[in-house]
């Protein structure tokens, strides 16, 4: 009986936080998250924030994007799509644009490889940080 409700515990958890996810643009860090977890249940951990982000992943629900040396951000999206790197806010943005198939075929054309996925980044200044660059 216990192991029943801490599997129906863990079930809310992750609900909740994918739920948060899902509802912002912003791509945000754990850290984000397990902020917003806490309001709607106090006493969550941030271990659990990243054991169920880390299990969302795993199950394909959500995408972690690992910028290097930052901090993971999470993506409440799965299917691919292209992002737009702030570099000077390091924010991230969805970029509406369709994904370019043909640089798998090219790829796997160069290389022989089975090509099963790509991912595709741009860098530079948001739309907010260029009018910051033209009034410094
Ligand atoms: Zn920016
Ligand atoms: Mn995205």
């Amino acid at each position: 009986m216990i192991q029943v409700k801490k599997n129906q515990r863990m079930t809310k958890q992750k609900a909740t936080i994918r739920e948060i996810l899902r509802s912002v643009e912003n791509h945000p860090t754990a850290e984000w998250i397990y902020q917003e977890a806490r309001k709607r249940i106090p006493g969550i951990s941030l271990g659990t924030v990243y054991r169920n982000l880390n299990q969302l992943r795993d199950n394909g629900e959500i995408l972690e994007l690992n910028y290097g040396s930052t901090q993971s951000r999470f993506d409440g999206r799965n299917d691919n799509h292209y992002h737009f790197c702030c570099t000077y806010c390091g924010n991230v943005y969805d970029l509406p644009m369709p994904t370019i198939k043909s640089v798998e075929t090219k790829a796997k054309a160069a290389s022989g490889f089975l090509i099963t996925g790509h991912r595709l980044e741009y860098y530079g200044l948001c739309k907010e940080c260029q009018a910051i660059d033209e009034v410094s």
